[in-house]
């Protein structure tokens, strides 16, 4: 009898063109936190949900940039894991995607080069005035910022204050980021989504565009997220695990003969 995983891998291994649909799961791994539980140390006084807004911005830049300086620094100390590192192995042998609901830069530092970022980049600060995201960015070492509040750098254009790049909570996603996102999705033979619950909309989307496409969807995550059928397939875990074992799974695929 063959595995979910076993199934999976021949999947993959026919496949031509391929999503990665990461979200917070794969970076928690990393040791970055989802911010679903209390805030602890120096920020355990304040509510990660009102921190991230536009109003809090402007009652507080200096609190939000010092926030964001911090989330920046926690980054900056992790490392890709052995998910990220396979879904690169991946690219060698096919066509992959990675749309990432993630912040921080561990796709890009395990070395994927066509990363969708939905939510945005701690990478990429821009203007709260004029929206332009400056070419130079006056960053001063993240890791040695780690002061509460901390004034935020200027636009060199218009003067207006710099803020995060990452879409706040009431904002909407990046148009062509959403728009890339999609035509690949549309596009693929099978969808990966790792380390996502699935239930933050518009993101969750992804995975029912999928299939509505005709694509396979492979869900990897600690708990179910959705019913198996002949299309759905779980495969319930860790990502630096599963994702892996099921890479070096297609290799072995490869060389049998079909
Ligand atoms: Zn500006």
């Amino acid at each position: 009898m063959t595995s979910t995983i076993e199934a999976v891998a021949t999947l993959i291994g026919d496949a031509k063109r391929i999503v990665v649909f990461t979200g917070a799961g794969i970076s928690a791994e990393s040791g970055i936190p989802t911010f679903r539980d209390p805030l602890t140390g120096i920020w355990a006084r304040h509510d990660p949900e009102k921190l991230e807004t536009a109003s809090a911005f402007r009652a507080d830049a200096a609190l939000v940039w010092g926030w964001y300086l911090w989330r920046r620094a926690q980054v900056a100390r992790a490392e890709p894991n052995a998910a990220h590192l396979a879904i690169v192995q991946l690219a060698k042998t096919r066509e992959v995607t990675v749309v990432t609901q993630n912040i921080d830069d561990l796709h890009e530092r395990a070395g994927s080069t066509d990363v969708i970022h939905l939510h945005g980049s701690l990478a990429q600060p821009k203007c709260f005035a004029c929206h332009r995201i400056p070419a130079e960015q006056p960053f001063e070492n993240p890791i040695a910022s780690e002061g509460l509040r901390i004034e935020p750098p200027r636009c060199p254009r218009c003067k207006g204050k710099l803020r995060p790049g990452v879409v706040w909570f009431g904002e909407d996603l990046p148009a062509a980021a959403w728009k890339r996102a999609i035509l690949a999705t549309k596009g693929c033979d099978v969808l990966l989504s790792i380390g996502t619950s699935g239930v933050v909309f518009p993101a969750a989307e992804i995975p029912i565009i999928a299939q509505q496409s005709g694509a396979y969807v492979v869900h990897i995550n600690p708990a179910p997220v959705a019913h198996q059928s002949s299309r759905v397939f779980c495969l319930i875990g860790r990502a630096a695990e599963q994702v892996p074992a099921l890479v070096s799974l297609i290799g072995s695929t490869h060389l049998l003969p079909h």
